[in-house]
């Protein structure tokens, strides 16, 4: 059973001076997004949102610009207060913290990343990593040692002497990084932090920072308005609209299962050639009355792509196995279909 770090129990944010009262409207009386905004002129910007995220694992808020993702993801560290609901990090209940007591689980558990980090322009690379520590008191020598093992991780050795400015927009969000994991903290809150960058760098970083969060088994919310982005990275993603987590599930859940026409949209651009995998789209071996003499085998985690290249060589279906043992079979009907995303 892998270790819960982060936990949000309905958490609702409604932003105005009359949230309270506009709160115990909702809940009694069940209003919605536009009744609230029209009878209290309050601005619901989370509703009801309950997960948990697991250590190592990098969580993904997706959705449209508007859609609440920032707004959530600054409870974890009380930068917002909810209006309802709970959080805790590690059993602990964030909202019950001490002043002192969340400035340390801030400055040493949570490392944040923005979409424009903000770097101090006249301090060197190296001291803008080492800041934190600096607040902190951390001597100089000591400083120094973790923001160079920090800028190793994220293949900035050579820069440490440089300016912010001499540095391109990939390297300046790598140095963010690299900050946010100076204190080794247990969880990294990323906000959009590749958004303002070319495609090409951003795809680049998006593998290093999975290999890396897999390096030091850091828990990561991370957000982003992209799919792509979000399943090439993300062990599960949340899906927002209007404030409302829509669906969470696994990439290969996601596109497979959209829960209704927002992510169905979102997801009819992606790609299932390397996502949809031999399990999720194999019929059972009793489906099919004639002989698999000489047909292709793959393992049920073989994806789409690999898939092809067993079947393009045969009119029979490709067996599936697992563990060494035959479970299933694909057609080349369902192999088209699961191209397609799974149409029926
Ligand atoms: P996202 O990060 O997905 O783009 P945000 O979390 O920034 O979305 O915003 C969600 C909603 O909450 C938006 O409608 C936004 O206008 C509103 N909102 C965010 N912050 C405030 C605030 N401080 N006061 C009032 N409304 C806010
Ligand atoms: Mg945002």
């Amino acid at each position: 059973m892998s270790e819960t770090v982060v936990k949000l129990t309905d958490v609702w944010k409604v932003f105005g001076e009359r949230a309270d009262e506009a709160m115990v409207a909702i809940k009694s009386e069940g209003l919605t997004k536009p009744e609230v905004l029209e009878r209290f002129g309050c601005v619901v910007g989370v509703q009801a949102a309950t997960f948990e995220v697991a250590r190592g694992e990098i969580f993904c808020i997706m959705g449209l610009s508007g859609s609440g993702k920032s707004t959530l993801v600054r409870h974890v560290n009380r930068l917002i207060e909810p209006t309802a609901g709970s959080i805790e990090i590690l059993g602990r209940d964030v909202g019950s913290m001490s002043a002192s007591d969340l400035r340390t689980v801030r400055a040493t558990q949570i490392g944040m990343v923005f979409q424009h980090m903000a770097l101090m322009p006249h301090r060197s690379v190296r001291d803008n990593v080492a800041y934190p520590l600096e607040i902190r008191g951390v001597p100089k020598s000591k400083r120094w040692a973790v923001s160079d093992h920090a800028l190793e991780l994220v293949n900035l050795i050579g820069y440490e002497d440089r300016l912010p400015k001499e540095l391109s927009g990939g390297m300046q969000q790598r140095v963010g990084i690299a900050r946010a994991l100076a204190s080794d903290p247990e969880i990294l809150l990323m906000d959009e932090p590749f958004s303002a960058l070319d495609p090409l760098i951003r795809m680049q970083l998006q593998d290093q920072f999975k290999a890396l969060v897999a390096q030091l088994k850091k828990t990561t919310l991370f957000i982003t308005h992209d799919l792509d982005e979000a399943i090439r990275i993300g062990h599960r993603i949340a899906i927002m609209k209007d404030g409302v987590i829509v669906q969470i599930g696994t990439p290969e859940d996601i596109v497979m299962n959209p829960s209704d026409d927002y992510v169905r949209e979102f997801v009819q651009g992606i790609s299932k050639l390397k996502l949809v995998k031999a399990h999720s789209i194999m019929e059972p071996l009793a489906s099919y009355s004639g002989s698999l003499d000489g047909a292709p085998r793959a393992d049920e985690g073989a994806d789409l792509d690999q898939l092809i290249d067993h079947a393009v060589g045969t009119d029979l279906p490709v067996v599936i196995t697992e563990a060494g043992s035959d479970v299933g079979i694909v057609t080349k009907p369902r192999l088209l279909r699961g191209i397609q995303g799974g149409k029926e």
